[in-house]
């Protein structure tokens, strides 16, 4: 008996990539909207196959998309013969559920594909970039200090909540940042998005300024036109080289400046999200002087 079909109505599907499947669901007793991630597992389930869902149960921050529970239900469809039933009991799969907060189906892709139409960023844009990028910021700051690395951040992982609010999801590639300061461990190749990745994780030696990076490309997405998925790729490649359009420095000087110190190659030089959520908060008051807080 299925505790998914039985406590909820599934009502349509949001999304998946290569780890899993998102549904909007119901629940039936309280009547309630929530998103529910399956992903496939291995009967004797791996600590891999759970990081997602520890991460996302010790998280409870505005900017992350909150977490509700977690359970594994067998998926049945693997009749064994008995002769095998050994080696099957540990490869047979089973799905591991993952109820979380719902967001707005829209995601931060979206978003950024949407505001393409303009031309060069106005102050209006600006403004809004870095409303957003400031939650993102805080969702980061807040990740690395629960000793955390997202390592997948990249604009289709970034959600609204139903208030408006920036949510940072999918943490499938979450890992634990176990380091000392001063030696990047050397870690097992799980590739993310390779256009949103820092050099050094190629290398696979890196530590938490891995998001530090990803997310300095996203903030240039967000103030940054383009036309065709072909400009943008070429656009962000060469932003990953801290080359960026001519007219960029001219229009948006703070940003640009922060924007390198976050595309820095060397990983030590680039700022811990704590400062730059103080440098972002500076810029904001730059930007729109007269208004107080919030
Ligand atoms: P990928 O392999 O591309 O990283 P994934 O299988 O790891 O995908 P997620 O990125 O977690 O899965 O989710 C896939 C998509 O489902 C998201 O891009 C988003 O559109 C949607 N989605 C995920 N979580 C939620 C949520 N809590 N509320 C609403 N939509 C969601
Ligand atoms: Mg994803
Ligand atoms: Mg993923």
């Amino acid at each position: 008996k299925s505790r998914y079909t039985s406590k909820f109505d599934c009502k349509k599907y949001l999304g998946g990539g290569a780890f899993g499947r998102v549904y909007k669901v119901r629940e039936i007793l309280l009547n309630k909207k929530f998103a529910v991630k399956i992903v496939r597992v291995k009967k004797k389930i791996s600590r891999k196959d759970l990081r997602e869902v520890k991460a996302l149960s010790v998280l409870l921050h505005t900017n992350i998309v909150r977490y509700y529970s977690c359970w594994t239900e067998d998926t049945g469809y693997m009749q064994s013969s008995s002769a095998d039933s050994c080696s099957s009991q540990e490869s047979s799969p089973q799905l591991l559920y993952i109820q979380m907060e719902l967001c707005g189906s829209k995601t931060l892709g979206h978003w950024i594909k949407e505001r393409n139409t303009r031309t060069l960023p106005d102050s209006s844009r600006r403004q809004e970039s870095l409303t957003i990028a400031k939650q993102i910021v805080s969702g980061v700051e807040y990740i690395h200090f629960k000793k955390l690395i997202h390592r997948d951040l990249k604009p289709a992982n970034i959600l609204f909540g139903q208030d408006g609010a920036v949510k940072i999801g999918d943490f499938g590639l979450v890992t634990a940042d176990d380091e000392d300061d001063e030696n990047p461990r050397e870690r097992t190749n799980e590739t993310g998005t390779m256009l949103y990745m820092a050099p050094e994780q190629f290398e696979n030696i890196y530590d938490r300024k891995v998001d530090i990076f990803a997310f300095g490309l996203i903030y240039f997405e967000l103030l940054w036109k383009v036309s065709t998925g072909h400009e943008r790729a070429e656009v962000l490649r060469d932003a990953r080289n801290q080359k960026f359009p001519r007219e960029f420095p001219l229009t948006l000087p703070q940003e640009e400046q922060i924007m390198r110190s976050m595309l820095c190659n060397e990983p030590k030089q680039r700022p811990e999200a704590s400062a730059l959520n103080a440098e972002l908060e500076k810029l904001a008051h730059t930007l729109n002087p007269e208004k107080t807080e919030n």
